[in-house]
């Protein structure tokens, strides 16, 4: 087998393989339409080889006819002097130089007749490329137009799916609404004949949600089981959920009417204890009270609302502007006291070198009267404080910098808590410095050192 011909074999065998794969008709004659071109690049080899023997053939006949030539001269000239054994052997060799351009002859002729073939095949190969790439134009365009339609069809059975789909919703809902309606007419029914008893009065017991975003959500996305920071049950009723009555019910003094001393009456006093709760305020709430005074906070006020009505359902007692001490306890003589005064603000070791004015944020919070002018707050803890003591200033309309040890204010925050809240930093303008601490102050400047770098 020639070497065209092996060539012309793989490439009809690879053509074919992806031709057989190929399942789109206008992919199959792409693909024909490259075989095509691959065959004509064969001819053409084909062609170029033949000819250039067929040179290289002429050549050697040229060299052949030129000796034989030569030869007949070197004879005659050979005769003239009488040198008959060199016109001999010179007319030996123009013989056999001779029965080689004979025998040349026929393979020339072949060579010719190949390559004459060769063209023709080529020619026809063009013409066939050209109404192959017409026709296939044509039929591509057919193909598109067939599948928009098939397309616009679908669409049209997807609609009626659609449709048909939709009825059966409608009928579901409206198999629903009829149990539902069933449901509360059965319902009625039960509370007029007295089966049910009606709990109306018990909706204040409900807890409303004061939008923390702390224990639900927050404890999901920090990978912790979800919870409520209201109702610190929820998640763990196995463990919690049955307050038991005590066995052996006790006196309990609780110092700190913040939102644990408070639970812990309510707690305490459910399980059958004798509870007195004392409040150094003349309100309850602790911390929860300065809390609900930054920006974006209010409603955790509201853990005080639900609290108070908590603790007012028991037996539990509670005396404000009491402040708990030594000779109080002596003379309450409770059997347990539990200690629910709240934390007291943490300001970390300063080299202070003048007289600028340190305040914690309970007492900015709080209310207390500041100097004018520029107020870097200093946050350690990445939470509310920091972050909303410096919005809360920032929309008084001061000049605020917001120094944070972490990578960004509010890193201990659950997220959609934080990015409204770093919004709302961008609008009041407040300037973020990250990955700082305080070292010291002086009379104007407040010195920060970069947490990562000495
Ligand atoms: S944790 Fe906060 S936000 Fe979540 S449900 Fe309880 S009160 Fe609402």
């Amino acid at each position: 087998m020639g070497v065209f011909q092996r060539a012309h074999d793989t490439i009809e065998a690879k053509a074919n393989r992806a031709l057989d794969a190929a399942e789109k008709p206008d992919e199959m004659l792409d693909l024909s339409y490259e075989k095509m071109l691959d065959q004509i690049t064969q001819v053409k080899r084909a062609l170029v080889d033949i000819a250039a023997s067929r040179k290289q053939l002429e050549l050697q006949e040229q060299q052949l006819e030129h000796s034989v030539a030569h030869l007949q001269d070197q004879a005659r000239a050979a005769l003239a002097q009488g040198k008959e054994d060199l016109a001999k052997e010179a007319l030996s060799r123009k013989a056999a130089a001779q029965s080689q351009i004979d025998a040349m002859e026929p393979q020339h002729q072949q060579l010719t007749e190949q390559e004459q073939r060769l063209e023709q095949t080529l020619t026809a190969l063009q013409q066939r490329v050209n109404d192959f790439r017409t026709r296939k134009e044509t039929l591509k365009a057919q193909y598109t137009a067939a599948r928009a339609v098939s397309t616009v069809d679908e669409s049209a059975a997807g609609i009626s799916k659609t449709f048909a789909d939709s009825g059966a919703a409608l009928q579901r809902a409206q198999d629903k609404i009829a149990t539902t309606q069933a449901r509360a007419g059965a319902v009625d029914e039960l509370l007029q004949s007295g089966v049910l008893e009606d709990v109306g009065g018990q909706t204040d017991d409900i807890r409303a949600c004061i939008a923390c975003n702390q224990a639900c959500i927050g404890h999901f996305h920090a990978g912790y089981p979800i919870s409520c920071i209201q109702r610190p049950e929820t998640g763990r009723e196995i463990r919690y959920g049955r307050r038991e009555r005590a066995g052996r019910p006790r006196r309990v003094l609780i110092a700190g009417g913040g939102p644990a001393g408070m639970k812990a009456a309510a707690v305490a006093a459910e399980r059958g204890h004798d509870v007195v709760l004392h409040e150094a305020a003349g309100r309850l709430g602790g911390q929860v009270l300065l809390a609900e005074r930054l920006p974006g906070r209010s409603e955790f006020g509201g853990a005080v609302t639900n609290l108070e009505r908590e603790l007012g359902r028991t037996t539990a007692r509670v005396v404000l502007r009491s402040q708990v001490t030594a000779q109080l306890v002596r003379q309450e003589a409770p059997d347990l006291v539990v200690v629910a005064t709240g934390a007291r603000p943490y300001r970390p070791e300063l080299e202070i070198g003048g007289g600028l004015v340190i305040a914690d944020a309970w007492d900015v919070v709080g209310g207390r009267d500041l100097p004018p002018g520029h107020v870097v707050v200093v946050d350690w803890r990445g939470d509310w404080i920091g972050l909303g003591a410096a919005r809360m200033l920032a929309e008084q309309g001061r000049r605020v910098t917001l120094a944070v040890n972490g990578y960004a204010p509010g890193e201990q925050l659950q997220q959609y808590v934080r990015d409204a809240n770093l919004a709302a930093l961008s609008q009041a303008k407040v300037t973020v410095v990250p990955l700082v601490r305080p070292y010291g102050v002086d009379d104007e400047f407040v010195y920060l050192q970069h947490v990562l770098n000495d």
